[in-house]
Parts: C-alpha cells; sequence; structure tokens
C-alpha cells in the first residue's frame, strides 16, 4: 500500500527488548506504566492514558538505552489556524 502512514490514535508504547537492560528508571519514572517482575523482566502498558502522557515521555526521555517508543495520537484540532 502506498501512502502516509496513519497517526496512531491511541498513545501507545513499545519497548525494544534487545535493548532493554531493565535498569527500572522507566518504572521510577512511571510506576503506573512500567513494572519490573520478580523474574528480572518487565512489564509495561501498551496504551497510555492522557493522565499519563507526560510521564510517559519522561520514561521515553529518561531510558539509558533508548529503548522506549512513545507514538502519541493526534490532538484533536480545534479548527481555525496557528
Ligand atoms: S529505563 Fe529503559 S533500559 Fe531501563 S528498564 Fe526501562 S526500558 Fe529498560
Amino acid at each position: 500500500m502506498i501512502g502516509r502512514k496513519r497517526p496512531p490514535t491511541r498513545n501507545q508504547l513499545s519497548v525494544n527488548n534487545d535493548v532493554c537492560r531493565r535498569y527500572g528508571f522507566c518504572v521510577a519514572e512511571a510506576p503506573e506504566l512500567f513494572e519490573l517482575t520478580p523474574s528480572g523482566g518487565l512489564r509495561y502498558r501498551r496504551v497510555v492514558p492522557p493522565r499519563e502522557l507526560e510521564n510517559a515521555r519522561s520514561a521515553a526521555r529518561i531510558c539509558p538505552t533508548l529503548a522506549i517508543a512513545l507514538a502519541e495520537a493526534e490532538s484533536p484540532t480545534r479548527g481555525g489556524r496557528a
């Protein structure tokens, strides 16, 4: 299919497990979104609720291996011109 990729309709998180080292900085930044499991894995919410969006951005910024990708949904436009 040819054309532009559609923006996500929801704020979505993904973690590249190939580079994540389970440091846990993301857990400290966004405990509602990330969790280290007792077995040493990382669990996270794939859909970010609007109230957690800023924490998700902080986690993505602070991750030392840049493992976190955040695809933000387009915010609704209010019409008119900027
Ligand atoms: S901060 Fe980055 S490297 Fe550390 S656990 Fe979270 S995603 Fe993995």
